[in-house]
């Protein structure tokens, strides 16, 4: 079979894993159709991909897969492409005066590497520093979870989950840390069971060489209870 140069540079990107810009790319049409509508049309095509293949769907085994992949997709693993999906943003008063770094460490992170449809596995580290408001300590594990469940490159996934709570809190001072497994690398390509990938993105004061030293403290604590 011939490949394209098209085709080469397109696959190139992907092996890369280069990413483009730090908002998911949408198309204008994203959300014309119903959660529903998508499951029904997607569910044919992975139809047609395991038929393509070479399976028989009328197999007991095989019938019920193109549903549950389809309902997956949709509901599930890229379900944070619904803004629906997205965590209410409720803040509070920063009441107590807390005025030094609160760090969520070790949320865990399920994404889904966009040039593969491979997981991504890993934990995330959140921290900020209060300047008037502050949000309920889960609010930061769903929304590493809300952007997680999208087709993702890590480094755009880190961004996006500081930036939404640089929003949020209306503070620059955000910072976030992901270290995470890639199943496209560890269990295919060059099939480095070992390694793991870790990207960061320090907002405002966290730029400052010892508050992110401080951040970088406490992801190090032990935590054992
Ligand atoms: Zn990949």
């Amino acid at each position: 079979m011939k490949i394209d140069k098209h085709t080469q540079d397109i696959d190139a990107v992907g092996d890369n894993h280069v990413g483009t810009s730090s908002e998911t790319p949408l198309r204008r049409d994203a959300f014309k159709l119903t959660s529903s509508e998508k499951v029904d049309l997607i569910k044919d095509d992975v139809r047609h991909i395991l038929e393509t293949l070479g399976l028989d769907l009328t197999d007991d085994s095989l019938k019920g897969t193109p549903n549950r992949v389809a309902k997956m997709f949709v509901n599930e693993i890229f379900g944070g492409l619904d803004p629906d999906q997205k965590p209410s943003a409720s803040t509070f008063e920063n009441k107590y005066k807390y005025g030094e770094m609160l760090v969520e460490k070790n949320i865990t992170v399920y994404s889904t590497c966009e040039h593969h449809l491979l997981p991504i596995v890993g934990k995330a580290h959140v921290a900020y520093i209060s300047n008037g408001t502050v949000v309920g300590l889960s609010k930061m594990n769903r929304i590493v979870d809300y952007f997680a469940k999208r087709p993702q490159v890590q480094e755009r996934l880190t961004i996006q989950v500081v930036k939404e709570l640089q929003k949020v809190l209306n503070t620059e001072d955000v910072a976030c840390i992901i270290d995470a497994k890639h199943l496209c690398v560890n269990s295919r390509g060059i099939r480095d069971v070992d390694s793991s990938t870790v990207t960061s993105e320090f907002g405002g004061k966290f730029k400052n060489k010892e508050t992110k030293r401080e951040f970088l403290d406490y992801i190090k604590m032990d935590t054992s209870f």
